[in-house]
């Protein structure tokens, strides 16, 4: 999960780095009074999850409360990479002498940490990482040894980034361990015209996996959980995991794995899958019959396999769920079924009385697979 900057700049503030004095509104109006209670001139910034905001236009200098209010009505509601702006945040400006780049993340390759840094921060970090990729130092962490005072010394110089700059990284680390942080990013770092080390933006990604016990950024009206390709936010919405693929078989299983190598045997029997739905472990009747709307609701598809290996998932209400979507979505193309495992005999009986023209049953996967992708490439 991605924090907003705003959200960022909390937690780099608690950590002791220092950030600017901001506010945040979801209204012009409100933008005017928060520029005013900031002194006046303000950088009104956009809050969206994404990157390239300077770029787009969503970051713009205010001279004054008047000014903050347009320039805030402009940001509002303006669409940077697929992301809608609801937030702006107002901060006191800064006189910028220098900006850098810093970031620590999970090297998943090398199995570590890695600290990046730049002396040549700010909006071109990409470019000048592509093209010179020698101005940008990449150095491991030590997960164990962390960021001592010694080791952000070292990050610094390596950068070439003012000795004072190490403060800063050392604090960051802080985040990134307490906060169960996979990412933490801080371009521009600045040193201001009076000297002082400033964090102006910030990008926290906390892992998923400690979302548990990261609850307090609960979901906010940008969230990517509502963004996408509108059958995936529509499955999520259901709690499903829906996955929108470009071939023409559409592909329904239970758990990871089996769902993964579904997705392969079809391929191997020479179509491509238009999609994937994993209904989980434990899955309902309701369940099958939400995931088997979603699934039809996609027009690439031309044919869809069902494959549920029945652990915690009984087979009986897997069918089960199939007749009940019978019910309510009318079929228009062939479903392929295959039923194994748990109460499997059952299931394949529901669904032989049910009788429907256009589902068939197999009872290996691979010749359900090889079934499903003739139907969809004939
Ligand atoms: P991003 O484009 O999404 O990464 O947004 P940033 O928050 O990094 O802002 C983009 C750029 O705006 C920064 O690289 C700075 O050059 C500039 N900027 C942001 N805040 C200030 C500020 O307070 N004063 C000045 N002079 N420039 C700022
Ligand atoms: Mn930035």
């Amino acid at each position: 999960m991605d924090l907003y900057e705003h959200q960022a700049r909390e937690l780099f503030k608690g950590y002791g780095i220092a950030v600017p004095d901001a506010a945040v509104v979801d209204h012009p109006r409100e933008a005017r009074h928060a520029a005013e209670l900031l002194g006046g001139r303000v950088v009104v910034k956009a809050q969206v999850k994404t990157g390239g905001r300077g770029k787009a236009g969503g970051v713009k200098l205010a001279a004054d409360p008047a000014a903050a209010e347009i320039t805030a009505r402009q940001i509002l509601g303006m669409d940077i990479k697929g992301h809608t702006v609801h937030r702006v945040m107002l901060a006191q400006p800064v006189d910028i002498q220098d900006e850098f780049y810093v970031s620590y993340v999970l090297d998943r390759a090398a199995g570590t940490f890695l600290a990046i840094a730049s002396a040549e921060g700010g909006m071109d970090i990409e470019e000048v990482a592509a093209t010179r990729p020698e101005a940008v130092a990449r150095i491991p962490v030590d997960p164990a040894e962390g960021v001592t005072e010694t080791k952000a010394a070292e990050i610094a110089a390596a950068a070439g980034l003012p000795p004072e700059a190490a403060d800063a990284l050392r604090r960051l680390w802080q985040v990134l361990v307490r906060e169960d942080a996979l990412l933490v990013e801080v371009n521009p770092l600045v040193r201001t015209v009076q000297g002082t080390i400033l964090a102006l933006d910030g990008k926290v990604t906390i892992d998923d996996n400690a979302v548990f016990r990261q609850a307090r950024w609960g979901e906010t009206p940008d969230a990517p959980s509502t963004e996408g390709d509108p059958l995936e936010v529509a499955a999520r919405a259901r709690g499903l995991n829906y996955v929108k693929l470009d071939g023409e078989v559409g592909i329904i299983g239970n758990g990871a794995g089996l769902v993964m190598s579904t997705l392969d045997v079809v391929a191997g029997r020479g179509a491509r899958p238009a999609n994937f739905l994993d209904i989980g472990g434990g899955a309902s009747a309701q369940v099958m019959a939400d995931g088997l709307d979603v699934i039809l609701s996609d027009p690439d598809v031309r044919a869809v396999l069902v494959n549920v290996f029945g652990g915690i998932t009984a087979c009986d209400a897997v069918a089960e769920g199939i007749v009940q979507a019978l019910a309510s979505v009318h079929l228009t193309k062939p479903l392929v079924v295959r039923l194994d495992g748990n109460n499997a005999a059952r299931g394949r009986a529901i669904l032989d009385a049910r009788a429907h023209p256009l589902v068939e049953q197999v009872t290996t996967m691979d010749g359900a697979a090889a079934r499903a992708a003739q139907l969809a490439t004939r």
